[in-house]
């Protein structure tokens, strides 16, 4: 069974790129009838952020990413799941410390009592004659230079010592990565990895490597930035005789300046996007094109589509560019095409927050199916559901104010625009409510027009600023259907009189 992990520290909201490694790893279980575990990494305690395990989560969520094992959320309240737990390393504490003392006792594992300033002294010498700065076995303080009776008295004395792993001397340390092919690495470059740090917790390598061992990963899929770290983990497996995972390490990405995605560039948590009003199904489409593509030209994948298409065959190596117009193409594609109800039903808390809605959920299915058809005069001209309260306020004011120029059309003048405006006005009064409807509007007006002999814009184009108040809206026969008779005739006559 192929089983994949998620493993973020908790530090912070989940970042895109977070989210990226997130779903390749769950699309690749997926594809393959596996199995998809969310493990919290917070060994590092400095770096805990209060509810950044609870925001992962929930984007996690939002974003249609099912876990099946592991930790997970049940209404308000964080929940883990599976036989394999916990799945919060901070209660694995006394595991990992166990898993250390084994590596101890068969000699892949020593203590260290080094301070932090012989560590520098040794680094600056390192430095000065351009060696390796990595650690020196052999010179420092630990139980490679210290007889066994004095590493046994400093210790029951308490003296501050940390756990390093014992790199081999002298070898090709090499893994198959499925992105990157064949991986090779000196073991002269890689350091003696502290794996118990002197407050006695474990560092990332030690507790990810049991875990993914423990848990059954089967493979672990993650971003660039870990490959220096794999060597270490590829010779923990050995040193634990375990067999190690195949591994998969995503490429980074970058801005379209090519440079690292951060704070300082604008968004970069999934919680930015969602509340700039991207829509979880753009985003995921979007984001499974950062550094995989179909080999087809389809651009178009919900989740569903994804989890049958997704490969590692089509997974590249190059750094892949967050194009932020791009991510506004795919939200504007969903934004027209998915059903109208459900961008209406997603839209309203943007409507609550920006004060043109009082509430986000409307019982009344007149006033729903009003929404709807309002929602749909402009769910196709913007990017983002946020853009669309403002971009609807017109059909929200009850007190439009015109720009009396633009109000005439071309070469016309502001009396042919009152004229018109007011003989439009006499022909809508006689509509009845009962088929105030786009389309019969639409039929009404345009035989008139054509009947008396008018030029379509001399009268269509004063009656759509009049209702919408504005040089760009959609069309006066649908704005004029979802403000309904008595509003349209008002603004009519408001806009006459302005002139
Ligand atoms: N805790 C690591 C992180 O925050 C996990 C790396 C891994 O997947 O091994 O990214």
């Amino acid at each position: 069974m192929i089983r994949t992990r998620f493993a973020p520290s908790p530090t912070g909201m989940l970042h895109i790129g977070g989210l990226r490694t997130a779903l390749f790893a769950y699309l690749f279980a997926k594809k393959n009838g596996g199995e998809f575990i969310l493990r919290i990494e917070d060994t590092d305690q400095t770096r805990f952020v209060e509810g950044g395990m609870e925001q992962i989560i929930d984007s996690l969520h939002w974003a249609g990413i099912h876990i099946d094992e592991g930790v997970d959320a049940h209404g308000a309240s964080v929940i883990q799941k599976g036989d394999k737990g916990p799945y919060i390393q901070s209660e694995r504490f006394s595991i990992y410390k166990e898993y250390a003392m084994r590596l101890l006792e068969s000699g892949h594992a020593y203590y260290a009592f080094d301070t932090a300033e012989e560590l520098d002294a040794m680094r600056e010498v390192q430095q000065a004659s351009k060696q390796k700065m990595i650690y020196d076995r052999h010179s420092m303080r630990n139980s490679f230079t210290l007889s066994d009776e004095e590493v046994k008295d400093r210790i029951n004395s308490g003296e501050p010592h940390v756990l390093r792993l014992v790199i081999p001397e002298n070898e090709m340390v090499e893994f198959d990565d499925l992105v990157r092919g064949k991986v090779k690495i000196h073991s002269s470059e890689i350091d003696d990895q502290i794996l118990l740090k002197s407050d006695g917790f474990p560092t990332y390598h030690l507790a990810n490597v049991v875990d993914d061992h423990l848990m059954e990963i089967t493979h672990v899929i993650r971003g660039e930035e870990w490959l220096p770290s794999t060597p270490k983990h590829i010779l923990l497996y050995r040193a634990f005789g375990w067999h190690p995972p195949t591994f998969a390490h995503l490429s980074l990405l970058v801005n379209e300046q090519k440079a690292k995605l951060s704070k300082r560039h604008g968004d970069v948590s999934v919680t930015d996007f969602k509340e700039k009003g991207y829509l979880p199904e753009a985003l995921v489409n979007f984001i499974a094109f950062l550094g995989w593509n179909p080999g087809t030209e389809q651009e178009i994948f919900d989740l569903q589509g994804l989890q049958e298409a997704f490969s590692f065959d089509g997974v590249g190596k190059a750094a892949s560019v967050f194009n932020r117009e791009k991510l506004d193409w795919y939200n504007k594609h969903y934004l027209t095409n998915m059903p109208l109800e459900e961008i209406t039903r997603r839209v309203l808390p943007f409507f609550k927050h920006q004060g043109i809605l009082d509430t986000d959920e409307i019982d009344d299915i007149d006033e729903l199916k009003r929404l709807e058809k309002t929602v749909d005069l402009e769910r196709s001209r913007v990017s983002t559901l946020s853009e669309l309260p403002g971009a609807l306020g017109f059909v929200f004011s009850d007190d439009l104010s015109y720009d009396p120029l633009l109000l005439i059309w071309k070469k016309a003048t502001a009396e042919d625009a009152k004229d018109k405006l007011g003989r439009v006005h006499e022909l809508l009064e006689g509509i009845s409510q009962d088929s105030w409807s786009k389309q019969h509007l639409e039929l009404t007006v345009r035989g008139w027009i054509e009947e008396k002999g008018y030029g379509f814009g001399d009268v269509l184009w004063p009656l759509r600023v009049a209702l919408s108040g504005q040089k760009n809206s959609p069309g006066p026969f649908e704005i004029a259907e979802v403000l309904g008779k008595r509003e349209t005739l008002k603004r009519i006559s408001t806009a006459t009189a302005s002139l």
